[in-house]
């Protein structure tokens, strides 16, 4: 199936581009799906240039009328939501399965950040002085510019654009150029729910070009990012050299902690989601297991069993568990890892290779893998394959367990299996990581909390929950002196 080759939005017209297309692929087949535009700096800057225009009238609209957009985009997409899940595998490749979850997370985010039109809360406080006022209230900061990954096409893009859109500011959005399909579904949405011209704008093309422009731009005042810790960096070592706000969420290497009392069925349950889930391309995928020594063996046989039960394949079946990588480098990257983790001494217990054969035509698929005996230092312990792979690393006590889940550069999610409710207590207080779970896996984020990591993954900045209004939004300090004299702050106090 190819759609029509996918059109720039910008000032709420459909632009067909001109200059170089992409092919975008279905992951689990290998075939073309539709040509997304290679959009240059000049795309850019007439993306921009409406924005800044729509902004200012867009900020005026009081903060519960913009809300009541955002139901309407809400519902919009409850109605088409399998629809948009269909879609989202066809272009991510992820399974039917977890794209309604994705889609769904889209929707409960809209109706969510649409609750904050009657919100949006700052503060009144006491003034130090006689007859004054004190308050703060937020403000929208302008044009804002997000720059968003593959792995989650509408779920990451929900958790930016809403928020910005409800604090009243314009949008400039450049979607990851493999996953291009979910932001031209999501942007016809905001235009037949009612969003005035040029208050959203998509344009496609690649980060170096694209991504790069907006960071460069002048009237672009934030940058909100997701995608890798590589790339973040080297956007956040722009934006400081322009003073630009910038909110980065960045990659992980997460670990899941079973302790010799954990109730091992559910660990091992847990760990299958987590780790081979996406086929392993979460932010938050499990790709460590720290192992307590006394139940190590028990854990890794029933791991090994329970994914020989795991079906591979096109996602668009329905019962497929474990769907495509992304594409051929996602694939060539996981291998190398395999060959690094062979190198290394770890042991190679299950799975390990490519897929192909005529049950997976010319997509790109990986077997779920486990290495056991890993230790704490090696490359498969430490950075991000982005794959179904998953290392398992035994440990003596639960000290160490904690030493090794916060050895790494990174530290977005973390869970722990235990009964134990003094460990439980002690794990939340010190796992180096902005989510934690007990007794869960380290997948499952909910919309109305603040979603992001420390070190490597962030810089500071929470997605989602109502956090993500401080990305988007400036607090401003509000005096009203109704003495009529000069009362001087500091000095004037009796
Ligand atoms: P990526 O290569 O960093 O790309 C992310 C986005 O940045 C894409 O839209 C990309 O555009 C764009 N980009 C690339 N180079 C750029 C540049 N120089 N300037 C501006 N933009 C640029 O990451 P990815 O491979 O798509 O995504 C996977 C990574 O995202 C993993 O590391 C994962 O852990 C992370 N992630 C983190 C979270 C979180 O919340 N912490 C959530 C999801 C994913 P093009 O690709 O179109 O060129």
């Amino acid at each position: 199936m190819e759609l029509k080759k996918l059109p720039n939005y910008i000032n709420g017209e459909w632009k067909v581009f001109s200059g170089d297309m992409a092919h975008v692929v279905n992951p689990a087949t290998g075939e073309s799906v539709t040509q997304v535009p290679l959009s240059t700096s000049e795309t850019v800057r007439e993306a921009v240039a409406t924005a800044k225009v729509a902004q200012k009238k867009w900020a005026q609209v009081p903060a519960p009328i913009r809300g009541e957009l955002l139901y309407r985009v809400g519902q919009i997409m409850m109605n088409r939501k399998e629809k948009l899940a269909k879609l989202l595998t066809l272009e991510n490749g992820k399974v039917i399965e977890e794209a309604r979850g994705e889609v769904q997370e889209g929707i409960d985010m809209a109706f969510y950040m649409a609750g904050e039109g009657r919100r949006l809360f700052g503060q009144t406080t006491p003034a130090e002085l006689p007859n004054k006022f004190a308050m703060s209230v937020r403000s929208p900061i302008g044009v804002v510019g997000l720059i968003t990954p593959w792995n989650f096409p509408i779920a990451i893009a929900t958790w930016k654009s809403f928020p910005a859109i409800i604090a009243g500011n314009a949008v400039v959005w450049k979607p990851a150029t493999e996953t291009p399909i979910m932001a031209y579904e999501l942007a016809q949405i905001f235009e037949e729910a009612g969003l005035p011209k040029g208050v959203l704008n998509v344009v496609f093309g690649r980060g170096s070009v694209v991504g790069d422009a907006m960071v460069e731009h002048p009237d672009i005042k934030v940058i909100s990012f997701t995608g890798s810790t590589e790339t973040g960096r080297s956007i956040a070592t722009e934006c400081g050299r322009h003073l630009k706000k910038v909110s980065l969420e960045m990659g992980g290497k997460n670990a899941i902690i079973v302790m010799d009392d954990a109730d091992i069925e559910l660990a091992v349950e847990s760990i299958l989601w987590s780790a081979f889930g996406t086929s392993g391309q979460r932010c938050t995928a499990c790709s460590r297991v720290i192992v307590h020594e006394a139940v190590k063996e028990t854990l890794e046989k029933r791991l090994i069993e329970e994914m020989k039960t795991l079906t591979i394949g096109n996602g668009l079946e329905e019962g497929i568990k474990v769907g495509p990588i992304i594409n051929q480098a996602g694939l060539e990257k996981i291998e190398s890892y395999i060959a690094i983790g062979k190198e290394e001494g770890a042991k190679l217990v299950a799975g390990g290779s490519v897929l192909n054969g005529k049950d997976y035509a010319e997509g790109f698929y990986f077997e779920p893998t486990l290495f056991t005996d890993a230790k704490i230092d090696m490359r498969i312990s430490q950075e991000e394959i982005f794959g179904p792979v998953v290392s398992l690393i035994p440990v003596k006590s639960f000290e160490e367990a904690i030493e090794v889940n916060n050895s790494v550069m990174y530290g977005l999610s973390s869970s722990i299996f235990t009964r134990d409710v003094n460990r439980v207590f002690a794990a939340q207080r010190d796992l180096d990581t902005g989510i934690v779970y007990v007794n869960a896996g380290t997948t499952g984020a909910e919309i109305h909390l603040p979603f992001g990591g420390t070190k490597g993954t962030g810089n500071g900045h929470r997605d989602s929950g109502v956090q993500a209004l401080d990305v988007f939004t400036e607090w401003k300090a509000i005096y009203v002196d109704y003495s009529g004299k000069l009362q001087r702050a500091q000095i004037d106090v009796e």
